[in-house]
Parts: structure tokens; sequence; C-alpha cells
């Protein structure tokens, strides 16, 4: 049977992968990081269940690197693809891990030993990792790479691995594969809004303004900080936190006229876990609408209502510093008054956009994209995983913003239209 092309290895992708091994057509999942799992990999809890989010997507992650029908390419990316539905011939590239990815077996003690620091992506930037790491503790592949950028060759991490797997810089090169492949689903997600971009709300101006996903990282119990709310500026647990919402999105000053779809969603759900592990912290959540359109979404926002968060309809237009706390002042647009506000730690809701390269990867698949830069389907109403080109599918955030429910739904249900193709080359 004709092999399958993912590209991008979040829940959709992931999903999709699974979907179509589990038929036996087999897939190769092209990730560009050194793990799979995208954001959700990233994220705390789960809304509307709370359920903690890597206890759903880890045991998917296993099965991926452990399901024969499926060949996962990480530190790679798609640089050409020609031919048609059914013969498609993508060219991967994969990147230097400056590891023998054969014989690391993850045990991590090149990463103990290392002796360099640097700014951690994976926890948005309020963690360190070392030149040599793992991404997070439940990475898959479960190994090390090494970060040639920051490396400074003291030679301890190839001392102390015992399975000489540690590659010197001129060791490991880029190296090209070429796939045939049936069908091709993008499901590379999303980015998300610059925050400095509004200078007013004064993130990285400010150490107490900090963005969604850098909470998410915070409150995550193998976080940064244990999962302990913390000002980043003092390390005191703050007495009161505020939530902005629409940051990056449904403005049209910012060039993002869009709703980013899960923001009301998620900042709902941190404002609850903060309420149900700290209640004596003030939870307050500056709004424009709330947006709970799933099942089940409304009765979320009246548990958070119950649980003691202060939702108020008006944005405080600007972030001050006062002394030992930040000042802002906002209406609320329901009854008319303003109010000044001193929170201890600012979260700034930040929107969904399209993943940096998308306009590249659109450009080489020949798929167009919508005005916000999302990839376009063929048909909104019927056909949500169809592009314009027959055989490539799109999945997940790639398309626009979206929860992890819709997420997987696409990746299943691009799934199934890559196996109808594979089907018919046999
Ligand atoms: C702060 C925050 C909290 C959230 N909380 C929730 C929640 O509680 N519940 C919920 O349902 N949703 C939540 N979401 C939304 C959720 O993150 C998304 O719905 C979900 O992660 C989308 O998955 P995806 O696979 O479409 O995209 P992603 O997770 O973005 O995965 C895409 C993958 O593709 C890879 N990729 C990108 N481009 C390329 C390329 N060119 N080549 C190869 N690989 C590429 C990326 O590295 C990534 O691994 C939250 C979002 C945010 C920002």
């Amino acid at each position: 049977m004709a092999d399958v092309v993912i590209i991008g290895a979040g829940v959709a992708g992931i999903q999709a992968a699974l979907d179509l091994a589990d038929h036996n057509i087999h897939v190769h999942l092209i990730e560009r990081e050194p793990t799979i799992g995208g954001h959700m990999a990233q994220l705390d809890k789960t809304f509307p269940t709370n359920d903690c989010s890597m206890c759903i997507l880890s045991p998917k992650m296993v099965e991926v690197a452990r399901h024969p029908d499926i060949t996962i390419h990480t530190c790679s990316e798609v640089e050409s693809v020609s031919g048609e539905v059914g013969s498609f011939r993508v060219r991967v590239r994969k990147h230097p891990r400056y590891i023998i990815e054969e014989e690391c077996n993850g045990c991590g003690d090149c990463t103990l030993i290392c002796p360099v620091e640097v700014y951690n992506r994976f926890d948005a930037g309020i963690g360190v990792r070392k030149a040599i790491y793992k991404p997070h503790a439940q990475a898959v592949p479960d190994i090390v790479i090494k970060d040639q950028e920051h490396c400074i060759e003291c030679g301890l991490c190839y001392d102390v691995c015992g399975k000489e797997a540690i590659l010197h810089e001129d060791e490991d090169h880029e190296r090209l594969i070429d796939i045939e492949a049936a069908s091709i689903i993008v499901a590379t997600g999303y980015g998300t809004f610059d925050a400095r971009n509004k200078r007013q709300l004064r993130y990285l101006a400010v150490p107490d303004v900090i963005t969604s996903l850098e909470f998410e990282r915070m409150i995550n119990a193998s976080g940064p900080t244990g999962g302990e709310l913390r000002r980043l500026s003092d390390g005191k647990p703050p007495r009161s936190v505020a939530f902005i919402q629409c940051v990056g999105s449904r403005d049209i000053a910012a060039g993002r006229p869009y709703c980013s779809g899960v923001c009301c969603m998620y900042a709902m759900k941190n404002a609850m876990l903060i309420r149900e592990k700290n209640p004596e912290v003030d939870v307050t959540v500056f709004y424009n609408d709330i947006r709970a359109y799933g099942k089940g979404y409304e009765e979320y926002y009246e548990r958070a209502e119950n649980l003691g968060v202060r939702f108020i309809r008006g944005f405080p237009g600007e972030v001050f510093e006062g002394g030992d706390h930040l000042i802002m002042v906002a209406e609320d647009t329901e009854t008319g008054e303003v109010e000044t506000f001193h929170p201890d730690l600012v979260v700034l809701s930040i929107g969904l956009e399209p993943a940096p390269g998308s306009e590249e990867i659109g450009t080489m698949l020949g798929i167009p994209h919508d005005k916000a830069g999302f990839f376009d389907v063929a048909d909104r109403k019927v056909g949500p995983v169809l592009t314009v080109k027959p055989g490539i599918y799109v999945a997940g955030t790639a398309t626009a913003p979206r929860d992890i429910p819709d997420s997987v739904t696409m990746g299943g249900a691009a799934a199934m239209r890559a196996y109808l193709d594979a089907l018919r080359v046999g």
C-alpha cells in the first residue's frame, strides 16, 4: 500500500498518523521540532474537562513512536514536493541533531553535566535548558539534541556518555530523504501573537506581565516553578491575577481582526485553576465578549463565576508599574464604572496566528491562504479538510484557530481522505 506524508506532529497530525497506521497505511510524520506533540504538550490542563494535557497526549505520542507503520522524522522540514495525487515525491531535509539517534538511550546524564544554560522555548521563555537537552521529560523520541549554536565544546558530555552517542559539529550534517506518497496532510498548527506589538501592555518591559502560554508552563508541575504560581520579578506568590483577553485577536489595529476561538475558554480554565488551588488569590478576567460556544462550555463559564472569578467587560488601556504591584484602569462597560486595579501578575491571552513558515508551505504545495494567512479549504461547509489540490489535505489549527477536540476531529477526517487515496493506488 502507498505511503502518506503528514507535515506537523501536533495533536492533529498525531491523530491522523494513528488513524492511518491503524489501517495499515505507512505514514511519514514530518516534524521540525526535536519532539512530536506540538502546543498541546506545553499545556497544563485542558478545557472543558480540566484533564491533564500530557495524560491524554503522552500515550498517543508513545503509540506513534511504537507503531510499526509510522516513521517519525523530527528536526525535519519538507523541502520540495512534485507529482500528483497517488504519486507525490516529497523531499525532506533533516537537520543535524549531533546525536547518533540509535545509540542515545535518553538517560539525560549529558544534560545534567552540561554547564551552559539558555532560554527554554518549550517553557515559553520562563525557564532555562542546557545546550544539550531533551525538550521535556516526555519527549518523543526520548533522546537528546545538541544545540550547536550554544555548545561551548567543553567536552563534558562526550566524556559522560557511556554510549558515545554524541557527535562533534563536523560529524553530523543535514540529510535529504525522498519519500513517495499517495497523499499529503498538512497539520502545521499555529503560532502565537507577539505581545510586544501591544506596547501599552508592557510585555517583556515589566517582568510580571506574562503570556498565557508562559502561564501554562508556570502552573505545570513539570514546568520551571514546579507548578507554583510566582511573580517573575521577586518569586513571591501573587495575591491578585488579571487576565487580559483578545491580545492580538479581534483587533483591527494589530492586523488581527479575527477571533482566536480558544482564549476565552483557556483563560477561564486558568482562572479556575488558580482559584481551586489558591482560593485567597483574587482573579479578574477583562474581556470583550465571552465566547463559550461548545458543548458544556457555557456551564464551564458558570463554574468559573461560582468559583469567584470576577469577569469585567472592558479592557485596561495600559499597564503601569506601581512599586510592588501593577496598576491598570478599566471601565466596566456593563455598569459604566471606572475602576483602578492593582494586580500582582498580569496574564495576556495571546491570540493564535498562522504557524511561522506557513506561507512557504502553501506556495510549495500550491494551496492558498485565507486573508489571515491560515490555509484555505475547498469548501468550509462540506469539505473542511479538502484543499484545491487533489491529494493534499489540511487539519487542525493550520486552517483556523480551533480547540483540541476540533483539531483531533479534523485529523481523523483528513486521515480518511488520505486512506482512500492510498487504497486507490494500491
Ligand atoms: C495558552 C493556550 C492554552 C490552550 N488551552 C487549550 C485547552 O485547554 N483546550 C483545548 O482544547 N485547546 C487549548 N488550546 C488550543 C490548542 O493548543 C490547539 O487546539 C491544539 O494544540 C492544536 O493542535 P495542532 O496539531 O493543530 O497544532 P500544533 O499544536 O501547533 O502542532 C503543529 C505542529 O506542526 C509543527 N510544524 C509547524 N510547521 C511545520 C513545518 N513547516 N514542518 C514541520 N513541522 C511543522 C509544529 O512544530 C507543531 O509540532 C490552547 C491554546 C493556547 C495558546
